[in-house]
């Protein structure tokens, strides 16, 4: 049975609550985070979606001042246009659409600073334009990948690949809190769990990972180690083994986590829980 990505860092994270989502089918209730996360998700695939056309517009030498703004004026309408598809969802989380603009914005005018520099430094160094320049941009950038092994048992979706001559590295864009060092445990086995597939889906070796934290705009690399991947296979083994025992699991350890857990109040409502494991025996 193939298991998701995001199903071993839910289960690294507690495996009760995959449990009581993917076997119980409780729904957690929308959340802010999750809300805003999507829009993002949504938008960053637009960005990259839309990459060849902006660079492929550009046929002559143009001011950095100029393409900043043909950045912005491309992003910002994309912008509003995935809050308005969203907006039933934004509601449900009583958020304003011009407080989701103003939050998310400046994310995404990073994210045109950063193509725009480049962009321009490469035009700047060869002297290219059109699509010559789109030929000769790198790193090319790949978004929401889907991606699936039989061998693995593993199936996903790649936020970003970023493709060097030298290579692919996987890159999970993440919303909300970051460590103070290093990266969550459970982007760890993700970005581990990408560069699994990626090397079987594009027959090449990755020996690295990025997770760019979006709201605290920082990038973290993972140097990926034998005992990383082993960590991803017990992973595996371990969710296909909650999925097919149906045992439910045990209270998670660290108090922290069900504090902010949205399944909390079902969780430990035994009556609520015992009244749903009998449909499943
Ligand atoms: S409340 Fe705690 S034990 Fe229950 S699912 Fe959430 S994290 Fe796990």
């Amino acid at each position: 049975m193939k298991v998701s990505v995001s199903m071993l860092s839910s289960y690294l994270y507690c495996s009760r609550k995959l449990f009581l989502q993917k076997v119980l089918a409780v729904e957690e209730p929308p959340k802010e985070s999750l809300v805003l996360g999507t829009l993002r998700h949504e938008i960053y695939d637009f960005i990259n979606q839309s990459e060849e056309k902006i660079v492929t517009s550009i046929t002559k030498k143009i001011q950095y001042g100029e393409l900043i703004s043909l950045y912005k004026t491309f992003y910002s309408r994309a912008l509003r246009e995935r809050i308005i598809k969203n907006k039933s969802k934004i509601k449900e989380v009583h958020i304003g659409l011009v407080d989701v603009f103003k939050r998310t914005w400046p994310l995404i005018l990073e994210e045109a600073e950063i193509r725009a520099k480049n962009i321009f430094d490469f035009m700047q160094k060869y002297n290219i334009y059109g699509s010559k320049l789109w030929e000769k941009l790198t790193p090319k950038i790949i978004s929401e990948q889907r991606v699936d092994s039989d061998e693995l048992q593993l199936r996903g979706i790649i936020d970003r690949i970023e493709v060097y001559e030298s290579g692919y590295v996987p890159i999970e864009l993440k919303t909300g809190k970051m460590p103070k060092e290093g990266i969550w445990p459970g982007h760890r086995v993700q970005v581990v769990a990408y560069a699994m597939l990626i090397e079987e889906r594009f027959k090449t070796s990755v020996m690295e990972g990025f997770v760019r934290y979006l709201d605290a705009k920082e990038t973290r690399q993972i140097a990926i180690n034998p005992f990383m991947r082993e960590e991803v296979i017990n992973l595996i083994k371990g969710v296909q083994e909650l999925l097919k025992n149906q045992q439910l699991p045990d209270y998670c350890e660290n108090k922290n986590k069900c504090a902010n857990c949205g399944l909390k109040q079902t969780c430990y409502n035994e009556s609520e829980v015992s009244a749903l494991l009998p449909e499943i025996q």
